[in-house]
């Protein structure tokens, strides 16, 4: 098999370093935080661990890929989207050809990362790793796309922020596999083609919506992930415990996968977090009070929501009576870029029913008033319950 797990975790490792630095680049927002009516400062935000945002945002480790699924047999869940995949992957391999090219859209952390290196592996293929914003110029997707053999998989992690003059070269690599790239200036300025092998892209993103249709309709499968069930979260949870040696109770599997917001990564980093809280407080093995024990001291309640998440009812709330109120208000008045808030904590806020999205902004419902311990008066300002 050509796949090199090593390089690919050292790319990754790479990669999500770049992408995250490209992240936290963002300056600061200008505007301290201030609450809508009396304009008088905001408390700074809460002094919790973070933990969340930074299992979502931060670089890949070597302790995820220790975790990461090598074939779809290993792959829970995402049965549409695993059945999708190996329709394509018998037919490309029955016909001798490289993969057609793949989307994976979907929240972060619920396996589209794996899933590229499954087909690589399924395909017996190298995986190729960058980010969106990371190809700055023609010349690196040139670079990128020239190293790739025939068959290869180009994963492109975060494809929606890659920038609009990158992305036309991509429209022609993508369907006749040529590149024709200008160089030198002026009078000497002339275009080369280059050939190029027959690979695959795949690409991901959080943010499918900002995707221009040119790309998108360059795709043949656009396929997205969703969050995953409790069930098949209790099995992600019991393997990675089960690989890490980890000794681990029915009830203490259940308590993990509950609180991990529908999403394995969030679920891997949790285990690895309870397993040192267990080896220090219960001689190693997990149960439904070490996990709740755990999980309390990095501030996740039982819902799996964070300091963060409430912050962001709380504001919605007392400061703008539950809303309609527009994300970066929000994201002004919690002290956190929207960006974060948008790929972080909103879906699954969104998902399980706190927040609504509007044309006129987000909503607060019922039970977000309620995990605050507020109830909506009349739809007005939410009263202590
Ligand atoms: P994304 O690229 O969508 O942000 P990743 O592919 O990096 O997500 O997944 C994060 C981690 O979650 C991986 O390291 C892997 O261990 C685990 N994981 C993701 N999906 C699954 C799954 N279906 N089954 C088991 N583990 C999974």
């Amino acid at each position: 098999m050509i796949f090199d797990l090593r390089f690919a975790i050292s790319d990754l490792r790479s990669l999500h370093e770049q992408t995250h630095s490209a992240l936290t680049a963002v300056p600061p927002s200008k505007n301290p935080a201030t609450t809508a009516k009396t304009g008088a400062p905001l408390p700074p935000p809460p002094a919790g661990v973070d933990f969340l945002r930074s299992t979502l945002t931060a670089p890949a480790t070597a302790a995820d890929a220790a975790l990461r699924p090598l074939a779809f047999s290993d792959f829970a869940g995402q049965s549409k989207t695993v059945e999708r995949l190996k329709v394509m992957v018998g037919a490309a391999r029955r016909r001798g050809e490289a993969l057609n090219h793949i989307l994976l859209s979907g929240p972060p952390g619920l396996g589209k990362t794996t899933l590229a290196f499954i087909l690589g592996a399924e395909m017996g293929r190298n995986v190729r790793v960058t980010s969106g914003p990371v190809v700055e110029k023609a010349g690196d997707l040139a670079g990128l796309l020239t190293n790739l053999e025939e068959g290869d998989i180009l994963f492109i992690d975060e494809i929606h922020r890659l920038p609009k003059t990158v992305e036309e070269y991509l429209y022609s690599a993508m369907e006749d596999y040529r590149l024709d790239i200008m160089i030198d200036q002026g009078p000497n300025a002339r275009s080369v083609r280059l050939s190029l092998p027959k690979f695959t892209l795949v690409g991901a993103t959080t943010r499918a919506g900002l995707l221009t249709a040119p790309l998108r309709s360059r795709f043949t499968l656009q396929t997205r992930l969703d969050y995953y069930d409790a069930a098949t979260l209790i099995g992600i949870v019991r393997r990675s415990c089960h690989l890490l040696k980890v000794e681990l109770d029915d009830d203490g599997a259940r308590e993990i996968a509950t609180r991990a917001r529908g999403t394995p990564r969030i679920a891997n980093n949790l285990i690895y977090f309870i397993r040192d809280f267990a080896q220090e407080k219960a001689q190693g093995r997990i149960t439904k009070p070490v996990a709740a024990a755990a999980l309390e001291l990095l501030e996740i309640d039982v819902r799996g929501l964070d300091e963060m998440d409430k912050r962001i009812l709380r504001v919605m709330a007392e400061h703008y009576a539950g809303g309609p109120v527009g994300m970066n208000t929000i994201a002004v008045a919690v002290g956190e870029e929207a960006d974060t808030l948008e790929e972080v904590h909103e879906p699954f806020l969104i998902m399980e029913g706190y927040l609504q999205r509007t044309p006129q902004g987000r909503v607060l419902t019922a039970k977000g008033y309620q995990a605050i311990g507020l109830k909506p008066a009349g739809g007005a300002q939410g009263t202590l319950l």
